[in-house]
């Protein structure tokens, strides 16, 4: 993912006769060799996983809930450490690297969560500012000596997911969709080269989990950052997936384009038939009482 620069979240698309930016397969950004992950406790939560994915490529993962998705997505960054395996992240690897090794293969990869993650109190310029604590030094952030730079590329994630009007509001203040943009545009104002997103659409309503999913999966498209999207809801994948990965038991059973899946390859992953709370369109999901966006 740092082979070649990305364009920062202040540049434009590439231009037309440029063209998107292409996954390239053969530049692998992520390779999992053998990968298992037991919690203290004994739960075996990933069982030897092998996967490679390339740069740029759009990823959505499923399997139901305890599948071991937000633990794959976790060896990745190291915040959970891989029992045996390798994991390689952007040529680095992952498994029992330094805490410095750590740090500088987190601050290249933006994290979006469920539940936003967002300071409250403050504002959404703050909230995204917060991307950009990897490149500043702690005495600046802490007294909100924010380079223009900075505030720049903040402004400009925030333009990218379509709040920048909102950047002066108190980040409680807004809807949960537009909780979940700034929390993109914070991973955005990292200048990734990766990004995972553990559930981002689960606490929201049909509607703006498809504009959030437009979001990443845009991104994607214009900057050609790796994404990696953990989604319960199987109608959703396979509407914004290109590749889909399906995990059962902490074993990778399906991992292929997503013109190949069909229920079969559902019923596959859940072991079972799927049912209408396994859709969005069907599915009681929560609303957060709001919006358009
Ligand atoms: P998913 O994201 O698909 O719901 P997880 O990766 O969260 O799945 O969990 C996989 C399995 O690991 C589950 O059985 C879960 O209970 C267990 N697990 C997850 N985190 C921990 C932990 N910190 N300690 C012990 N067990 C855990």
């Amino acid at each position: 993912m740092s082979s070649a620069r990305r364009p920062a979240p202040s540049e434009s698309p590439k231009q037309a006769d440029e063209g998107e930016p292409c996954p390239d397969p053969d530049t692998p950004v992520i390779r999992l060799e053998d990968v298992s992950v037991t919690y203290p406790g004994g739960v075996e939560a990933l069982r030897g996983i092998d996967l490679t994915i390339g740069d740029g490529e759009f990823v959505v993962i499923v399997g139901l809930s305890g599948a071991g998705k937000s633990t794959l997505l976790r060896v990745l960054n190291g915040l959970v450490p891989a029992t045996s395996g390798s994991v390689v992240v952007d040529g680095t690897e992952v498994v029992g690297a330094s805490a410095a090794t750590l740090r500088q293969v987190r601050s290249r990869i933006g994290m979006i969560f469920q539940t936003f993650n967002l300071v409250n109190r403050t504002s959404v310029l703050n909230n995204v500012l917060m991307g950009r604590l990897s490149v500043v030094p702690a005495w600046r952030s802490t007294l909100g000596l924010w380079p223009a730079e900075d505030r720049e590329a903040a402004m400009a994630a925030l333009e990218r997911v379509g709040i920048v009007d909102k950047a002066y509001v108190r980040a409680s203040n807004l809807s949960g969709g537009q909780q979940q943009r700034v929390g993109i545009a914070r991973a955005l104002a990292q200048e990734p080269g990766l990004m995972l997103a553990d559930e981002p659409v689960a606490a929201l309503d049909p509607v703006t989990s498809r504009q959030v999913m437009g979001d990443l999966q845009k991104i994607n498209r214009e900057l050609g950052i790796t994404t990696l999207v953990n989604l319960h809801f199987l109608d959703l994948a396979k509407e914004y997936g290109r590749r889909l990965i399906g995990l059962r038991d902490g074993e990778m059973i399906f991992d292929g384009d997503i013109a190949d899946v069909d229920d079969d390859t559902f019923r596959g992953i859940y072991g079972r038939s799927i049912t209408d709370e396994d859709l969005l369109a069907m599915g009681d999901s929560p609303t957060d009482g709001s919006e358009g966006g």
